[in-house]
């Protein structure tokens, strides 16, 4: 047809611009033109159940967002070195999500810039250079945390301050060890650091471990190695930029569901809902040299527009009870997945929590990339989203909204059902 002729067009024109670094989701590219809640509308007029937006988390274009933007944006946009209330009243409403001790915030535009932040206070703070994270963990894209970012690849460097441990696995290690396993991959990474002289300053971690395959549970065992790091002088960041934000259910944050209090805490995408708002809260006492001697300045991040996005949102998941949401409605998906599964060999495990679920797709206990593959593309084709993440591409990733409720869990149900029961 003409459109997508013109699609065809806009993928070859897109390729000569952008370059060769952009990739696009499924085997036939999605062209947005709108969206509305949990749903998103494509240049034909198809509607498509939107299953992992964790950036629109309150719904997509949701109108007190939207409004609150767009008031801000008419009245005055500046940034954090002049006075304005707008700032102050945000970091005073987002530590209140959080535990006491955690005591400042500071506005970054990006998660990546909150993680960058997060490392460079860290180093500072310890006057240590050495960090671990997981396998497949992903924190951003600037130089510095690409460097722990492995989900990018051996074609980035790691550099010789890091150390790479397993990610949890659901399959290969038993709940119960869960905690003590991380906690003695940890121990033996600070002694690899060790060994080439250098001193761990900070263990990462994206506490629902989303790109190294959703691991959640069992809730808790996060513990050990956090209160190891500690003990051998590092300090512990939670990357809350995809389980923040109450999406797991359970909590408001992912840390809390695993019973501690992180030193740092990095976040960013639902924090505006679109809008490029992102930061840190810290323990006070970390930052108190480092605010000495180094300023920190982001002429964009906690500007009074982001601000007003920022509380806007906050508002949004209390007053429509989204997490509530989350929790129930992410149970009646789990259940519904836990049943679609029922007896296939070829799926290995549903899990998740609250609105973030995965199910591991595997062929003779190896992952199975090709099923994940169809089913992500069958159900694109007939009008849901989804995506496939892990080290073997075979975990679908299931991520809607917030604002998902019952009938369309349902309806993502009867969908995720057909497209599983065609392969
Ligand atoms: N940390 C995690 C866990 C993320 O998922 C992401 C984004 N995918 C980032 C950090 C980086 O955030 P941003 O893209 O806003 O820089």
């Amino acid at each position: 047809s003409s459109l997508e002729a013109e699609d065809a067009a806009l993928i070859e024109h897109r390729n000569k611009v952008l370059g060769p670094a952009y990739r696009l989701f499924y085997e036939e590219p999605l062209h947005l033109v709108r969206g509305e809640g949990v749903w998103l509308y494509d240049n034909k007029g198809k509607a498509y159940l939107d299953a992992y937006n964790n950036v629109a988390s309150v719904g997509h274009c949701h109108p007190k967002v939207i409004e609150a933007i767009t008031r801000q944006l008419g009245t005055l946009n500046t940034h954090t070195r002049y006075l304005h209330e707008g700032v102050v009243a945000y970091a005073d409403r987002l530590l209140k999500t959080m535990p006491p001790a955690l005591g400042h915030t500071m506005f970054t535009c990006t998660g990546s810039e909150a993680n960058d932040l997060a490392l460079r206070i860290a180093r500072s703070f310890t006057g240590r250079q050495g960090v671990i994270v997981t396998s497949l963990a992903y924190h951003g894209v600037t130089e510095a945390v690409s460097e722990i970012s492995p989900s990018l690849g051996d074609f980035v460097p790691r550099g010789s301050r890091v150390r790479v441990i397993p990610a949890p696995n659901a399959l290969t290690v038993a709940p119960a060890e869960q905690g003590a396993k991380l906690a003695a991959d940890l121990a033996a990474a600070i002694a690899s650091l060790r060994a080439d002289h250098i001193e761990p300053a900070a263990f990462i971690v994206d506490t629902i471990f989303s790109s190294d395959g959703l691991y959640p549970d069992p809730a808790g065992f996060l513990k050990p190695a956090v209160d190891l790091i500690r003990a051998e002088g590092g300090v512990f960041i939670a990357d809350e930029v995809q389980p923040g934000f109450a999406r797991t259910g359970d909590a408001f944050w992912g840390f809390q569901r695993h019973g501690l209090v992180p030193d740092m805490v990095s976040m960013g995408k639902p924090m505006g809902n679109g809008f490029p708002v992102a930061g840190l809260a810290l323990r006070p006492e970390l930052v108190d040299e480092f605010g000495a001697k180094a300023r920190y300045f982001n002429t964009f991040g906690g500007n009074a527009v982001a601000c007003a996005a920022g509380m806007a949102v906050l508002d949004v998941i209390e007053e429509e009870g989204l997490q509530e949401n989350a929790r129930i409605t992410g149970a009646i998906l789990k259940q519904g997945l836990k049943e679609i599964a029922a007896g296939r060999d070829d799926i290995a495990d549903v899990r998740g929590t609250g609105l973030f679920l995965a199910v591991e797709c595997v062929e003779g206990g190896a992952p199975n990339a090709r099923l994940a593959g169809r089913v992500v593309n069958h159900l694109r084709r007939n009008g849901v989203l989804i995506s496939a993440t892990g080290p073997g591409a075979n975990i679908l990733k299931i991520r809607p909204p917030l604002v998902l409720r019952r009938t369309e869990a349902e309806r993502f149900l009867e969908a995720a059902q057909e497209a599983l029961a065609s392969y």
